[in-house]
């Protein structure tokens, strides 16, 4: 997801000390001791949205239940799984009624659907995320203070710095990589501000870690090797894997999560996929042979146990899970449950004609008010085209700023033009889900396809 990181929003030390001490300890506990701190979590979370979350105080009540009827996990398939379409329609019935003494802070997100939600992330909840960051990075060497980079597009937006390929935060020893700006032309100007900058570690976006390296190789560059490449957002593909291994001479450590905040998975040293049970419920649905027939496939649907400004309960994650047939153990010795692997994220990216792979354009809805959807299509080498489904408040102005923005990632040797249009003239998959990007090789695909 595009959300910035300001560090005021998760600088909460006392809080944070505690959290890392239970956090670091917890995923050697037995499973059954995860399961009761678990279960003890959710109880707590149900018992708040029957007093202060309108939407789920409606939901149990039409359903006949009370907070004593979700004791455990078994008991949360007595409630409805909650859609992105449903949520976006309850908008600020999901919203506590005392989130004011939670302190939150409010983020509007475009998520990978185009159609924007207000979400509120409370203080303890933005403590949690630190500390959920921080033991995942942890698993790859990382110790509080160590010099890091972090590929990142809003960042250079927010600021006007869109011409930079880099920017070096010294308080929190963070070298920010424009993801826009990777090219063949700028990888050498970056593999040397990460040997100045001393990064032992890099965060991005998969395909856009995939990309830095591709250029990277291609421009001859061999960076000084990381401890570890940390990849988040969309499914990491293995060839992207591969490369980035190579490239940085480290693991690449993925991790899966969301701005709603109810499921973390993440990747450990020895390559296993945790899922993290002190920080949500993840249950899984509508399981299904997997095309391997060593697996299976289920939906998952996730449960938040800590953001009580803003709780998701069976909240749809709208991504496909590979489950081992079997329980297995990790090598790790972490008793976090495992997965096999995660499908149905990968984004996919605009090539601008000076060669550059935009894989962030999908944040740009953010800055725009009045979009319903919209969906960057690219219909030639040097010629991309938004489709807009406007809302009441997408004016002219609105217009023109979706547009200047487009134009400030791709550079002036693109052709952007908008197209103002209905729901039905998006580009959909078979399974009906629009997609924010219609890299060329695709945008002649019908609409049933
Ligand atoms: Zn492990």
């Amino acid at each position: 997801m595009a959300i910035d990181f300001r560090i005021r929003d998760f600088f909460h030390p006392v809080l944070i000390g505690r959290l890392w001490r239970e956090f670091e300890r917890n995923p050697w506990m037995p499973v059954a001791e995860q399961q009761r701190h678990q279960e003890n979590r959710l109880r707590q979370i149900v018992a708040h949205v029957w007093e202060q979350v309108p939407h789920y105080r409606r939901v149990l009540e039409e359903a006949g239940l009370s907070p004593a009827d979700i004791q455990t996990v078994a008991d949360l398939p007595k409630l409805p799984v909650l859609s992105k379409q449903q949520a976006r329609a309850a908008g600020s019935a999901l919203h506590a009624a005392d989130q004011r003494r939670l302190h939150p802070v409010e983020y509007h997100t475009s998520g990978t659907s185009g159609t924007p939600l207000t979400l509120l992330h409370d203080k303890y909840s933005n403590a949690l995320e630190f500390v959920y960051y921080w033991r995942h990075w942890s698993w790859a060497g990382y110790r509080l203070g160590d010099s890091f980079a972090e590929l990142s597009t809003l960042y250079f937006l927010k600021t006007g710095r869109e011409d930079r390929s880099s920017a070096w935060q010294p308080h929190l020893r963070r070298l920010l990589l424009s993801s826009h700006q990777v090219s063949t032309s700028s990888a050498g100007a970056m593999a040397r501000e990460l040997e100045r900058r001393g990064s032992l570690f890099l965060k991005g976006v998969a395909s856009t870690a995939y990309h830095l390296a591709l250029c990277m190789r291609e421009a001859g560059c061999s960076p000084r090797p990381l401890r570890a490449v940390i990849s988040t957002g969309e499914v990491l593909l293995p060839h992207q894997r591969a490369l980035i291994e190579q490239v940085f001479g480290c693991r690449v450590l993925d991790s899966y999560g969301h701005m709603e905040r109810t499921v973390a998975v993440s990747q450990c040293e020895h390559g296993g996929r945790h899922v993290n049970m002190d920080y949500g419920v993840l249950e899984f649905i509508n399981h299904r042979p997997a095309p391997d027939g060593d697996a299976v496939l289920a939906e998952g649907i996730g449960t938040g146990l800590h953001n009580r400004a803003m709780p998701f309960l069976r909240y749809e994650t709208g991504d496909t899970f590979e489950l081992f047939r079997e329980s297995r153990a990790c090598p790790c010795g972490r008793t976090f449950p495992l997965i096999k692997a995660i499908h149905g994220r990968q984004e996919e990216c605009v090539v601008t004609p000076d060669g550059r792979h935009l894989t962030s354009l999908f944040i740009l809805p953010e800055f725009v008010a009045g979009l319903r959807e919209a969906q960057f299509v690219q219909e030639g080498a040097d010629a991309l085209t938004i489709r807009v489904v406007p809302g009441d408040a997408f004016d002219t102005a609105q217009e023109e700023r979706l547009l200047s923005f487009t134009q400030k990632l791709t550079g002036p040797t693109m052709r952007v033009r908008l197209a103002r249009c209905g729901p039905a003239d998006l580009v959909r998959t078979a399974g009906g889900k629009r997609r924010m990007v219609i890299p060329l090789a695709a945008s002649t695909v019908r609409r049933d396809e």
